[in-house]
């Protein structure tokens, strides 16, 4: 079984990805630390995250760069959205992404584009999804917590910014796939978000 699990920054959809996973014992990839190890590089290498060619280049990371702490931070994110405008680096990422989703026995996989490009034919997917404001507060709390410095106005700007790019690109758009189904956890904790992902894949999941 293939579940996918798309939605914009900060909504939630890493949680929920990694407590499906966790719950019906099958692997998890969290695609964005892809496209977070590429930016990484490419700043790393001196490159322009703008330049398609730079940022092909900087697809040949080493495996053990997805540990990498700094790939978490928001710098870093705002690389990767930079990077994955550009077709080349998202068709290098394919195959990758296409083995590991359809590895016998199943696998959750979550990102932007994962039902409508990486997995069109997941027998579930989800689209996790939240009021910028609530992401942005959620992303605050949680970087006030790591003593991070750091504005509310300033991180809900970004969220826009990349929300914009993400949806706006030509290639592989953040969009609802047309058979997922939405779940806005904007007046959900994340134990109730979690569970409204249970309850969805136990109604679409092949028996
Ligand atoms: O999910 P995360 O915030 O780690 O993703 C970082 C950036 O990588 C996103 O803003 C998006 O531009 C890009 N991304 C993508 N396709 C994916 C996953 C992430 O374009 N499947």
């Amino acid at each position: 079984m293939i579940i996918a699990v798309d939605g914009p920054t900060a909504s939630g959809k890493g949680t929920v990805a990694r407590a499906i996973a966790a719950r019906y014992g099958l692997p998890h990839l969290d695609t964005g630390l892809l496209y977070r190890a590429v930016g990484w590089q490419v700043a790393a290498d001196g490159g322009d995250p703008d330049s398609e060619a730079d940022a092909l280049a900087a697809v040949r990371f080493a495996d053990d760069l997805l540990g990498h702490p700094e790939l978490r931070h928001e710098a870093t994110g705002a690389l990767a959205s930079r990077v994955s405008i550009h077709p080349a680096v998202r068709k290098a990422l394919f195959d990758r992404q296409r083995i590991f989703a359809t590895q016998s026995g199943g696998a959750v996989l979550d990102g932007r584009d994962i039902g409508t490009v990486i997995a069109p034919d997941a027998e579930v997917k989800l689209f996790v999804t939240a009021s910028v404001e609530a992401r942005a507060q959620r992303r605050f709390r949680e970087m006030q917590g790591n003593g991070v410095a750091v504005t509310l106005a300033e991180i809900e700007s970004d969220l826009r910014r990349r929300d914009e790019r993400d949806r706006n690109r030509s290639e592989a758009p953040l969009m609802t796939a047309r058979d997922a189904r939405v779940l806005d956890s904007t007046a959900l904790d994340k134990d109730e978000a979690v569970a409204a992902a249970i309850a969805i894949v136990e109604e679409f999941r092949p028996r």
